[in-house]
């Protein structure tokens, strides 16, 4: 088989990087190892994501958003609460949407609702071709091209192939792309709960010396009130709290959420996800374009992952549809190089950010809880530093892909 951009995997970053090419009519094809061909294979999970205002903006591009947010929560306010000093009352800080001119800073959407219309939206595409199940198995260069070996025994031969196959990627092996890579020894319970009291479209996020506890919030059901939970916790202590029966754990929400949502019930089953740090050395290499968790893994605080690859997606369409334009070979040198270039600082200063959060706010260090308490106060007592940390921490970085 023939296209013009491979792309090897079909997670939501690989499905929203392959419509927003399928509506520029860029002929290409998604290699997806789980039978995902009906959007009813994708099962439901407790994975939600919580997408701020720029990956809306390419969900819109990619022509999927207009069905999609009816079934998602927005997030008007953004609380963080420092709840690390024993007997010390917690600290807390309230970012308001309305504070810097918006009605929202993004929204929660479940993960396997998201995966599902992206399916859809590349069935009904003519420029989409998606072979699922089928995995990568090698990839060779050849002159002005490059071809992939799939385990269905089929060959494709593309102009670019875009690694889009996650976490551990087999286009980043294949392309003998070194990672730099941290065990956190943290792992993250996720959850949906239901609650008698409202979440006022308030996302929570309780810091504490195992890890972040986040919930946030989900659209109300037949007047019920839910919210997602991403819970993290050092690794034997997160085991601890999956062996508890339904009434153990609900107990123990209860006690974490310090009853600010009413009385919790479990909606869906805890599932838990090791967590760790990745960064690739390299996202290019020849004919090669690595994105999203391929490029870089990180802690789910403060809600980066998918935001970040997101803007990888809308980079590299913006790319290779500008190469295009120019008449340029797609997976040529500058084309590779241009990609590299847009989202080398956004990418850098996303993940090494995420990192520290991470690792001041996951700790019991008397000295940090004290610098971490003071901060929050001031930044809540200083309204031009809160507006500045609102729009950084919530905007992409320096050369984002214009998209949004
Ligand atoms: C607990 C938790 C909560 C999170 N919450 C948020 C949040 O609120 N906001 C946010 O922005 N981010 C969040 N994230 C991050 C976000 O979930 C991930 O970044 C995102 O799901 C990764 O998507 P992906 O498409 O890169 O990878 P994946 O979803 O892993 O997709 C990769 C795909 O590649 C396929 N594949 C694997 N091997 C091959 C092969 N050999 N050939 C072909 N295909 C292959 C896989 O089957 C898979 O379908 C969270 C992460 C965690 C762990």
């Amino acid at each position: 088989m023939k296209t013009k951009v491979l792309i090897i995997g079909g997670g939501i970053a690989g499905l929203t990087l392959s419509c927003l090419l399928g509506e520029m009519k860029i002929p290409n094809i998604v290699v997806e190892p789980k039978d995902l061909t009906k959007p009813q294979n994708i099962p439901e999970n407790s994975r939600t994501a919580a997408l701020m205002g720029p990956s809306v903006n390419i969900l819109k591009a990619a022509q999927i958003w207009e069905e999609l947010e009816s079934q998602t929560a927005p997030l008007k306010t953004m609380r963080i609460i420092d709840d690390s000093a024993p007997n010390r009352d917690p600290v807390q800080i309230d970012f308001h949407a309305h504070e810097i001119g918006k009605d929202s800073f993004g929204h929660n959407i479940p993960n396997h609702l998201l995966q599902r219309m992206l399916i859809e939206k590349t069935s009904s595409c003519p420029h989409i071709t998606f072979l699922s199940p089928a995995g990568l198995l090698g990839l060779e260069e050849k002159a002005g091209s490059i071809e992939a070996t799939l385990d269905n025994g089929e060959t494709v031969s593309a102009a670019i192939c875009v690694g889009a196959d996650g976490r551990n990627s087999k286009t980043r092996t294949l392309a003998n792309i070194e990672v730099s890579e941290t065990d956190y020894g943290q792992s993250a319970i996720t959850c949906l709960i239901g609650h008698s009291k409202p979440h006022h479209n308030v996302s929570t996020e309780h810091h504490r010396p195992g890890g972040p506890f986040t919930m946030v919030p989900m659209l109300d059901r037949n007047g019920a009130h839910y919210s997602s939970i991403v819970w993290v916790e050092k690794t034997p202590d997160a085991e601890k709290f999956m062996r508890l029966d339904k009434s153990g754990f609900e107990q123990a929400l209860q006690q974490r959420t310090r009853n600010a949502l009413g009385k919790i019930t479990l909606a869906r089953s805890p599932e838990s996800w090791p967590l760790k740090a990745l960064i690739a050395k390299e996202i290019i290499a020849p004919r090669i374009a690595l994105i999203a968790e391929a490029a870089h893994v990180m802690s789910p605080i403060g809600a980066q992952g998918l935001n970040l690859s997101l803007r990888d997606v809308a980079a590299l369409s913006e790319t290779l549809v500008e190469s295009l334009r120019l008449g340029e070979d797609m997976g040529s040198p500058p084309v590779l190089a241009r990609y590299a270039k847009r989202r080398r600082a956004d990418m850098a200063t996303r993940f090494h950010g995420v990192d520290r959060y991470n690792k001041i706010v996951s700790n019991n260090i008397e000295f940090l809880r004290g610098i971490r308490r003071a901060g929050l106060t001031s930044l809540d007592s200083i309204p031009a530093l809160k507006h500045m940390a609102m729009k950084h921490g919530l905007s992409p970085s320096l050369d984002e892909g214009r998209l949004t």
